[in-house]
Formats: C-alpha cells, structure tokens, sequence
C-alpha cells in the first residue's frame, strides 16, 4: 500500500508520559490483552481534550497537517475505547515523534551549561572574558580590535 512507502514525518511530543502501562483490576495477566497507545496518540488526546486545544493549534504544536492530527487523534480515541470497552491495558510506547531541541540537544561537544563564558578573537587567539549580555561577536580584541568569537 502507497501508504507504507511514503516516509512518515516525525510529530512533536513536548515529553514523555509519566506512566506508560494501565491495567484493568482483576484480569491474570496471562489472560490480558493490550492495545498499544503510540506516544504521539497519547499527545494528541493530551492536546485535543485534556487541554481543550483548537485541532488547528494541536496540528501546528505537534508540527503535523490536520488531516494527520485527525487520523492520530481517531485512532488513539479508538485504542482508548477499545481498551475501556474491552478490558485491555494499555501500553504506551513507541511510534514516531521527535522532542523539542532543548530537551533532546545535549552533546555534540556543546556545553550543557548555557551561554559562554569566554570570547576569543579570531585573529590573535586573544581570550576575554564575556560581558553579560553582549554577544562575543559584538565585542572588540583588546589587543588588535578585530571583533570576537564565542569561546565555549
Ligand atoms: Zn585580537
């Protein structure tokens, strides 16, 4: 089907659930079935009907067309209902999502620790330190006045 060849587009979830499994009371596991709740499913439930959202804002928070918003908010209602109507847990896990930078950017030799402390001229190698609030590139070598660039 056409629609296993197209690539999905990875949708925005702004965190992780907290809780990622519900059980029915009662049920031995060895007799439970589950329905498994995809984490953006879970965030568009979150967006849609937890915090009342138009499905135009839910759509553009999640980075998504509507009509994709729609078909990810359907099948998790259904996945939901099946589980209530049915007895089944629910599992919440995998799918394609992507989280926002900041949470996920650490690495790539960049310091966790915010902004730089020091600047360093291009020219000489010249090191100062940085002035809050003024970029390094805004800020002239003392020795040669060429303008800085951010050290760390
Ligand atoms: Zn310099």
């Amino acid at each position: 089907m056409l629609i296993m060849v197209r690539p999905i587009r990875p949708r925005f979830v702004r965190e992780l659930p907290r809780i990622d499994y519900f059980k029915p009371r009662g049920i031995p596991l060895s007799t439970l079935n589950e329905v498994v709740l995809k984490v953006e499913e879970l965030e568009a439930i979150k967006l849609k009907d937890l915090e009342c959202l138009e499905q135009e804002e839910c759509a553009k928070k999640m980075k998504i067309s509507r009509g994709t918003f729609q078909r990810i908010l359907n099948s998790a209602k259904k996945k939901i209902a099946d589980a209530l109507v049915n007895g089944k847990a629910i599992k919440v896990e995998g799918g394609n999502y992507k989280m926002p930078v900041a949470r996920t950017g650490r690495g790539f030799g960049r310091r966790a620790g915010g902004p730089p402390t020091v600047c360093v001229c291009p020219v000489c190698g010249n090191q100062q330190a940085k002035v809050a609030g003024l970029p390094c590139s805004q800020m002239k070598c003392n020795k040669c006045g060429s303008l800085m660039v951010r050290g760390n």
